[in-house]
């Protein structure tokens, strides 16, 4: 029976989008299709490995075929295949969330010729950029029924019974007419197809076979060739080399080869940003290549994402994603390891307690962080641009395990500050602290220019500190962690007692807390369910108020807290400061001493105002905006 299915929704539009706009360079499409059939040769080798019912075998082969009359091209692979709900499930949908709305600015904002296909997992459907009708049929090695699978890139798809008994899948694609700039024809020649297999998947791990024509002399009947007379025969020939890289001498590797075995064997489309190749030998020997992508993928923090080295034992292929060699922090790279010395049945739970595979883990940790230190050292600008993109992992690095690893990663971190455009790293900071600087400062924002306006901030200009920019929800909590760099502790501008006032300065304060002590404690009987403490600032030059948080919990912390799921309760202590030397806090002195009724007012609009610089949205609005008016109107009497 046929059935007839529809797209869902967002798919048909990723695919009208992809067709007609996104791609330019169409001649991706086979690389994609047969990276599919590699990964599906990939998962069959891999569940065989472990389940008995499966055949063991190592004949793998990724075929291509043409019929230059139909103007067809069939991808095969004796992987493992797909069962119906596969097949529904895998091509019927393009589930990833909001791939859409991405491609969509995409295009709205002309960029719409950046590669994007594999980075978002739409790989076959590629197919339709030089396809009208593509025909899939699958045989899953773990079902009897094979399947097939047609659609014209419209709005649906048929899958029906299929008479295919081998394992695998066999993809057909029925080519576009040539257009007056666009030539599907080249597909259906056999160079240009073994050319575009060199280019792009030349390090595919199984062979990809092609019936060529050949010409060959003909022979006379003792052997003899005759001039200008040919045969034409076919033979089957082997498209990549498959020469697994790491048996290549690493000084004999052309320029890009590295780059280009990068992004054939982990779908990205920009070169690496970093190489580290290892070669160990000794107590345990082992090769390894670990990329740094240029971008972070995606998908790097969505929950789907899986970290981890691929893993050859002996050369053969092990396991695709063994996430014991990278820890969370480093997840983001990729590559692979190979060992003469683990063994070739290895599951899951023996690699957890494999103490060589440990000791590789650690090596190659050391081994990366090496290289970002270098890189820091010598070449600022590609450090930044890696900071950018995968920084946050780092700082997560820090925190993650009550610091365990936070001496070696501390002097990685970079962070932006008030004062400088450039972003520095702790040392740096506190190679600039001038004279009379003990503490390292921060305050949390979202860039620096709030910061540099806040009140906080008035002290701190004023002696010429600069102040690092914590923008991260990880940041606070990294700087709590790490507590203090080189005998310096980390102050929050907008917390505690920064004693920065000389002893005139204190005395002059403390005199003047002595004279208003009977109005600050009315204010904060006002405000007594709100705020733990109302005092005179010492922070403060230009600003009237400012709201800080005691020593505790800060607010920025307990922003993320409060977005975390579960226990809610933990609260930042409010403090609100006041300016003793502006001219606002005359001002309240005298409503205090004449009307009594007008200071609640007051008070309320100084907390607000605080709260609202502060960045926190104020309790009562509407009370707010009452009280404003009621100001506003006895300032016109
Ligand atoms: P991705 O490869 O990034 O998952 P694709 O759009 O290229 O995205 O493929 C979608 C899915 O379809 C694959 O994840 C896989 O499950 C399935 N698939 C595609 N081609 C094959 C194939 N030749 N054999 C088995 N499954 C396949
Ligand atoms: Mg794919």
């Amino acid at each position: 029976m046929k059935e007839k299915m529809e797209f869902k929704t967002e798919s048909k539009r990723l695919l009208h989008l992809m067709i007609n706009s996104i791609y330019t360079n169409k001649e991706i499409f086979l690389r994609e299709l047969i990276s599919n059939a590699s990964d599906a040769i990939d998962r069959y080798h891999l569940t065989s490995l472990t389940d008995d019912k499966l055949e063991k075998t190592n004949d793998y082969e990724i075929g291509i075929a043409f019929d230059k009359k139909k103007r067809t091209i069939t991808i095969t692979d004796n992987g493992m295949g797909m069962t119906y709900d596969e097949l529904v499930s895998n091509l019927g949908t393009i589930a990833k969330s909001g791939t859409l709305e991405f491609l969509q600015t995409l295009k709205d904002k002309q960029a719409a010729t950046a590669d994007l296909i594999g980075q978002f997992g739409v790989g076959f459907y590629s197919a339709f950029m030089v396809s009208t009708k593509v025909v899939v049929e699958s045989k899953s090695a773990i079902s009897e029924k094979s399947y097939r699978w047609t659609s014209e890139g419209e709005d649906t798809y048929t899958i029906e019974e299929s008479g295919r008994t081998a394992r695998g899948t066999e993809i057909t694609l029925h080519l576009r007419k040539d257009e007056d700039e666009e030539n599907y024809s080249e597909f259906l020649d056999d160079w240009k197809i073994g050319k575009l297999v060199k280019k792009y998947s030349d390090y595919v791990r199984y062979p990809i076979r092609m019936d060529r024509e050949k010409q060959i002399p003909k022979k006379d009947k003792e052997g003899k060739e005759i001039e200008d007379k040919f045969d034409t025969v076919t033979e089957r020939e082997t498209l990549n080399s498959m020469t697994p890289i790491w048996n290549k001498n690493k000084a004999e590797l052309k320029d890009n080869e590295l780059a280009e075995f990068y992004k054939s064997q982990y779908a990205d489309y920009d070169d690496p940003a970093f190489t580290v190749w290892t070669d160990v030998e000794g107590a345990i020997t082992y090769k390894s290549i670990v990329f740094i992508p240029a971008k972070a993928p995606y998908n790097l923090y969505s929950e789907k994402y899986e970290k981890g080295l691929q893993l050859y034992a002996k050369g053969v292929f092990v396991m695709d994603k063994c996430k014991e060699l990278v820890p969370d922090y480093l997840r983001f790279v990729k590559g692979l390891v190979v060992s003469p010395d683990l063994s070739l049945n290895i599951s899951r739970e023996i690699l957890q307690h494999d103490r060589q595979l440990k000791k590789i883990a650690a090596n190659l940790e050391k081994k990366v962080l090496a290289e970002l230190e270098k890189t820091l050292k010598n070449e600022r600008e590609k450090y930044e641009k890696f900071w950018k993109e995968f920084g946050v992992n780092l700082k997560y690095g820090v925190y993650d395990g009550f610091g365990e690893k936070k001496d070696l990663l501390k002097d990685l971190v970079l962070f932006a500050t008030v004062n400088q455009d450039k972003p520095v790293t702790l040392k740096e900071y506190v190679e600039k602290m001038p004279e009379g600087q003990k503490d390292i400062y921060f305050a949390s924002a979202p860039n620096k220019d709030q910061v540099k306006v806040s009140p906080q901030m008035d002290i701190l200009k004023k002696k010429g500190f600069d102040v690092l920019v914590l923008s991260d929800d990880i940041d606070e909590f990294m700087i709590q962690i790490l507590r203090e760099y080189d005998k310096h502790e980390f102050k929050s501008i907008n917390q505690g007692d920064l004693d920065l006032l000389d002893d005139a300065e204190k005395e002059a304060i403390k005199s003047k807390e002595g004279e208003s002590k009977d109005l600050l404690a009315a204010i904060q009987e006002i405000l007594k369910d709100e705020v733990k403490e109302v005092k005179l600032s010492t922070r403060l030059s230009d600003s009237p108020v400012c709201l800080v948080s005691g020593e505790g919990l800060s607010f920025e912390m307990e922003k993320v807290i409060s977005q975390m799921p579960g226990d809610k309760d933990m609260k930042a202590d409010k403090i609100l400061e006041i300016n003793p030397n502006h001219p606002l806090f005359a001002a309240v002195g005298k409503v205090f001493n004449n009307d009594k009724d007008l200071l609640s007012d007051y008070a309320w609009i100084l907390y607000d105002q605080a709260l609202l610089i502060e960045g926190i949205a104020v309790k009562d609005p509407v009370g707010f905006a009452d009280k404003m008016v009621r100001l506003m109107i006895k300032a016109a009497q």
